[in-house]
């Protein structure tokens, strides 16, 4: 018989939910995945099969029983393969190894790169993907991919199209590692939006419908998850509110506005800052506030409020749950941490303050690592669960 696009189409869902099911409630039996999936179990039965031989999940011994004979226990097999995961910064990026559970095997943090030509990223970036691929752990799928967080936009072809931090202007990232890795799922999104599915599946996010993730840093971007998932907008652009005007008649911008949101919050007021004082680096400031020094602690404490005055922007238009503030700006939290809560609460509506939660990532600057990496999983696990 012939298999028609529309059985092919519910065997892949049906595969995904039986699959999701083992993924989150492992150990668990066949029978409990029809029970909690609402499939029947002669469904689960050949899908658990067809699973097991493509060593996507794993039989462990019986269970406990339920009367009868004890249950052969299922396990999602996050060793079937690895992947990496890099967060593209200006001037460095991190790489890491990690399995299909995200846990993390090797890690390569701040790379300094010599230049910000496309280039020689590249370049720079595909010798660290190639180390990390030989010290890989064998595995059924070997390596299966590289998930890359840029600090810029980009469209749905995986090109970044305008990244001012980098100087750069179409550059077509996702094709230049494909060439170089033929066979290798390559993915490439923003990084404040690999940022929020880092924190979504791994971080702070747990799984929360509405959230929002403020990425500080060099700049500052933002990737939002509406109903449970990653807003990108009409063609993908979604996510640059580092550059919603905050002072009307601002200081200029790289990205051609005035007043930007990220000149006055990230790294970017502290260079500002830094003009006529001895720290030009948030490491610096951070030493200087330390002692206590009143420039310092009140430029931090300036930024504190710069990022809340946003953030009850954001809140008052997105009504999310929760808002994760990560990325470098993190390591200050003991001086911003204060008169951004203090600014959101003056600033935002009553109403959105309700039920409102405000977390600072615990992930330590690796939500967009763990983000891209997990864009990779999520295609592989799509793509190995047909079969038909
Ligand atoms: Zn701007």
């Amino acid at each position: 018989m012939k298999v028609t696009g529309d059985q092919a189409l519910v065997k892949k869902i049906n595969t995904s939910i039986a699959l999701e099911a083992i993924q989150l409630h492992a150990p668990i039996s066949r029978a409990q995945v029809a029970s909690m999936t609402g499939l029947n179990k002669a469904t689960v039965s050949n899908l658990v099969n067809e699973l097991l031989e493509q060593q996507l999940v794993l039989e462990i011994g019986p269970g406990q029983s339920s009367g009868g004979r004890k249950p052969l226990m299922l396990l999602f097999n996050r060793h079937a393969g690895y992947t990496i995961g890099i967060e593209l910064g200006i001037g460095s990026f991190t790489a890491i190894l990690c399995d299909l559970s995200g846990q993390i095997v090797l890690e390569e943090a701040n790379i300094p790169i010599r230049s910000n030509e496309s280039e020689h990223v590249i370049d720079s970036l595909c010798d660290t993907i190639t180390a990390l691929r030989s010290q890989a752990p064998s595995a059924p799928y070997g390596t299966i991919g590289i998930g890359i967080g840029a600090p810029g936009m980009v469209d749905e072809e995986g090109n970044v199209l305008f990244a001012p931090n980098l100087g750069w202007r179409n550059v077509a990232l996702k094709r230049a590692i494909e060439e170089r890795f033929p066979g290798a799922i390559v993915t490439v999104d923003n990084e404040a939006r690999a940022g929020a599915i880092g924190e979504w599946e791994y971080g702070a996010g747990e799984k929360a419908q509405h959230l929002v993730y403020i990425s500080a840093g060099a700049g500052i971007g933002t990737g939002t998850i509406i109903g449970g998932e990653l807003f990108k907008g009409a063609y993908g652009y979604s996510g640059e509110m580092g550059h919603m005007t905050i002072e009307a008649n601002g200081r200029k911008c790289s990205c051609g506005n005035r007043g930007c949101w990220e000149l006055y919050a990230s790294e970017k007021a502290i260079a500002e800052a830094g003009k006529n004082v001895s720290y030009h680096s948030l490491e610096e400031i951070m030493q200087a506030a330390e002692q206590d020094e009143p420039n310092a602690l009140h430029t931090l404490h300036q930024i504190g409020e710069y990022l809340g005055v946003g953030i009850a922007n954001i809140i008052n238009t997105f009504n999310p749950e929760l808002v994760i503030i990560g990325n470098k700006l993190t390591q200050a939290e003991r001086w911003i941490r204060k008169p951004l809560l203090r600014t959101v609460q003056q600033r935002t509506l009553q109403s959105h303050q309700h039920g409102l939660q405000i977390h600072f990532s615990s992930l330590q600057q690796r939500s967009t690592v763990l983000g891209a990496a997990n864009q990779v999983i999520q295609l592989f696990v799509g793509r190995t669960k047909v079969s038909v």
